[in-house]
């Protein structure tokens, strides 16, 4: 029987899945600590001893692991970049983890995964079957993006091929961690959001609580933050559709779960796209909830 393996490298967690490569069937999922705060060596350590664990209790080998990461490999450099789990940034994690655990690896950063799992066993797969180019979002506390395109993740010259969340919307925008002003980030992760309210209202409250305040149809300022978060979010995705015209594009994270975006994100897209049409690319909720990481890692080395 073909396996693929997959690995979702978390700053908590390190989840491993095997899959029946013929039928996606789920053989082992398997979790451990990564106990980041002991370093980087200690993390490629639990990863190896996650590997033999599952080895062990499957009676099974990989012949090769994809990896979802918090950050991307810089395909120049071979070292990885923008983790949110520091002590990766750097590092030659590619290199380490192959000579821990004997076999090669893929890595993709955790949006790439997402949209790969979506598009090739998830939402994608069932809604829109022909998809050829898929864009996956994950709206919550930070934003990101990834390109699937016939089931393979576009990583790009320097590894971050759908890094949306950093495109800049707004000039004089609020600063992002990443240097820059204004990315997409900045305007509609949730903390943005949550920003946008308080200071047109004065108060703060939770994403959640604004939008039941929106809901409830007596907060103009809750209204103006929806109205700001689908008008920000189609304008933004006007500039992916100009250039790669998905066949759908897949939402998940906190904020993408907020209906207004399935609904009136697609009528504000349609103001800043060249297509005087009715907008076709169908906005779509994931499927796969906390299992896309793990299960878009394990796509990654199908072609193995
Ligand atoms: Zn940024």
């Amino acid at each position: 029987m073909k396996t693929l393996w997959g690995i979702d490298l978390g700053g908590t967690k390190i989840e491993g899945v095997v899959m029946n490569a013929d039928t996606n069937e789920v053989l082992l999922r398997k979790r451990i600590p990564t106990e980041a705060a002991k370093g980087y060596e200690h993390i490629i350590s639990q990863i190896a001893r996650l590997v033999d664990m599952i080895k062990e209790e499957t009676k099974l080998s990989p012949v090769a692991v994809g990896f979802s990461t918090p950050g991307a490999l810089d395909p120049s450099t071979q070292t990885m970049k923008n983790c949110n789990t520091t002590c990766m940034n750097g590092q030659r994690m590619k290199e380490d983890i192959e000579r821990a655990i004997g076999v090669p690896i893929e890595i993709a950063n955790d949006a790439n995964c997402f949209a790969l799992a979506e598009a090739t066993m998830g939402i994608v797969k069932d809604v829109v079957p022909d998809a050829k180019v898929v864009f996956g979002i994950i709206l919550g506390t930070g934003v990101g993006g990834g390109v699937v395109i016939n089931g393979q993740v576009l990583n790009g010259r320097h590894g971050i091929g759908g890094e949306w969340g950093h495109n800049v919307l707004e000039d004089d925008g609020y600063e992002c961690y990443c240097g820059k002003r204004g990315c997409n980030e900045t305007v509609f992760s949730g903390p943005s959001l949550q920003r946008y309210y308080e200071k047109i209202s004065g108060k703060a409250l939770t994403m959640k609580e604004i939008y039941q305040a929106y809901r409830d149809g007596n907060d103009p300022h809750a209204t103006a933050t929806l109205k700001y978060l689908t008008k920000s979010f189609g304008k933004a995705i006007s500039y992916i559709t100009n250039v790669i015209d998905p066949d759908a594009i897949v939402i998940g994270g906190g904020v993408g779960n907020i209906d207004e975006i399935y609904t009136e994100g697609p009528e504000e897209l349609k103001n800043y796209i060249f297509n005087s049409r009715v907008v076709e690319t169908p906005f779509l909720k994931p499927k796969l909830g906390d299992s896309a990481g793990v299960f878009g890692a394990a796509e990654l080395v199908r072609g193995y």
